[in-house]
């Protein structure tokens, strides 16, 4: 038993706790959930909780079927929502085999994979997200059949007496309670739509971090009879949900993105970074934006980038490089914004990593930066200036994941199998399904 498990023990003790969820998520990032009486939260850190990992997507086939929870004590935490009498509280946990050796098929395992990786290369990744979401009346539609957003306002309004505003400052106190620090939140451009970016923390909690972010968001949504959804896109007419994520690597306490006198302030890591990004954005765009609706978003304006690209301070980019002040060396980073509200955050904060410290490592170029609005330019203007589409169809974006070599190996079979089978499924289930677009415009034909 080592010191942080002893600390969990005995934390459990005094605060009464009643139940101990453990959590983790399959691969399409659901989060689940297994709750434990506290007195078998001991061997649980021995041997691991045994579940069937067959009835969960992605997990394990069902001839090999049974795994192991193993909690790690450095992410347990009290859930404030669940009240302070008697109070439950949640460890994440990684998924092992029968044998206790790391499961391949857990998500969570892939993206630690990635950071011992980087730790090899000699760096620590860090990561922000700005999560965008929808707040909606309710989880039912329109006689339209629309959904219907909490309010009208749009980007930084102030809503005053806004039951908007209360919404956020509930859910920030609630992020805050479980340790996860704001940095800003504000209301975004569609109608009831919000942003909560966190402050930066290394990947892994990250991930932890977006996991347990959507469930605050979506319980303090149902405390207040509303509904929270991170769907990419869900109205034709407003912007989708965007994830954008900052990325920066240091070595020690070094910025390893920063240099003084460079173009934008950019290391030579940071371009082969951002090369990396770019090159591998086909094959794993899958991954980012998993779902048909997330290219209704990356296809459909409102701020989302369609094209392959990046520049400074340039919103229609793919990869953008913020500015960053010469004393503010600890800021520089790069900021990834292709990807959406919906994804898995350890599979993508996966492959986004690996394709950048693959960048890194075979000193990918980088092409020049746009300074141009990328959208307002002729297919022609595009092509010659090397700013190919990404995948236009969640179809598209299978086939070029099916093909990487990059992504088999990142990803190992197992989640590259299941992953894709669930996709195609996905895909299937939805190219047989008639649309309202369809009635509207063929119906009348002849
Ligand atoms: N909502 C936009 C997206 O889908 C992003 C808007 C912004 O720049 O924050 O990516
Ligand atoms: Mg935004
Ligand atoms: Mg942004």
């Amino acid at each position: 038993m080592d010191r942080q498990q002893e600390f969990v023990l005995r934390t459990i003790e005094e605060r009464d706790v009643r139940f101990v969820r453990m959590w983790f998520t399959d691969v399409v990032g659901a989060l689940k959930s297994v709750a434990l009486a506290p007195a078998e939260v001991e061997a649980a850190f021995e041997e691991g909780l045994g579940f069937d990992g067959s009835s969960i997507e992605g997990l394990s086939r069902v001839s090999e079927s049974d795994m192991l929870l193993q909690p790690d004590p450095s992410t347990f935490q009290i859930l404030p929502w669940r009240g302070e009498t008697e109070p439950t509280a949640r460890m994440f946990c990684n998924i092992l085999t029968p044998d206790g050796e790391p499961s391949s098929s857990d998500p969570r395992g892939v993206l630690g994979r990635v950071l011992e990786k980087a730790s090899d290369m000699g760096f620590t990744c860090y990561t922000a997200p700005e999560i965008e979401f929808y707040l909606l009346k309710s989880d039912q539609l329109d006689a339209e059949g629309e959904p219907v957003p909490v309010d009208h306002e749009g980007y930084f309004d102030h809503v005053p007496g806004g039951v908007v505003q209360d919404f956020r400052r509930k859910a920030v106190a609630m992020l805050e309670a479980v340790g996860i620090s704001v940095e800003f939140s504000h209301h975004e451009a569609g109608p009831g739509q919000n942003e909560i970016d966190l402050r930066y923390a290394d990947a892994l909690q990250t991930a932890d971090n977006i996991m347990t972010f959507r469930t605050v968001v979506k319980e303090v949504a149902l405390s207040q009879g509303l509904y929270a959804t991170f769907m990419p896109k869900p109205f034709t007419e407003h912007p989708g949900s965007g994830m954008h994520t900052h990325f920066s690597l240091f070595e020690g306490d070094t910025n390893a993105f920063f240099e003084a006198g460079a173009e934008f302030r950019l290391s030579r890591t940071a371009r082969h970074f951002i090369a990396g990004l770019l090159r591998h954005a086909p094959e794993f765009t899958s991954i980012t934006n998993q779902f048909v609706n997330s290219y209704k978003r990356l296809w459909g304006g409102g701020e989302a980038p369609s094209y392959l690209s990046w520049g400074h301070n340039n919103r229609s980019a793919l990869v953008r490089v913020p500015l960053s002040k010469p004393d503010k060396v600890q800021a520089a980073r790069v900021e990834y914004r292709g990807i959406d509200s919906a994804t898995n955050p350890y599979l993508s904060y996966a492959v986004l990593l690996a394709a950048g410290l693959k960048g890194i490592e075979n000193e990918y170029e980088l092409p020049p930066a746009e300074l141009d609005d990328i959208a307002a330019m002729s297919s022609a203007e595009r092509r010659a200036l090397g700013h190919n589409p990404l995948p236009s169809s969640l179809y598209d974006a299978i086939r070029e994941t099916e093909d990487s070599e990059f992504m088999a190996e990142l990803l190992g079979e197992r989640v590259f199998e299941h992953f894709l089978r669930n996709k195609r499924r996905d895909w299937n289930d939805y190219r047989r399904v008639v649309t309202h677009f369809e009635l509207k415009n063929n119906l009348g034909i002849l």
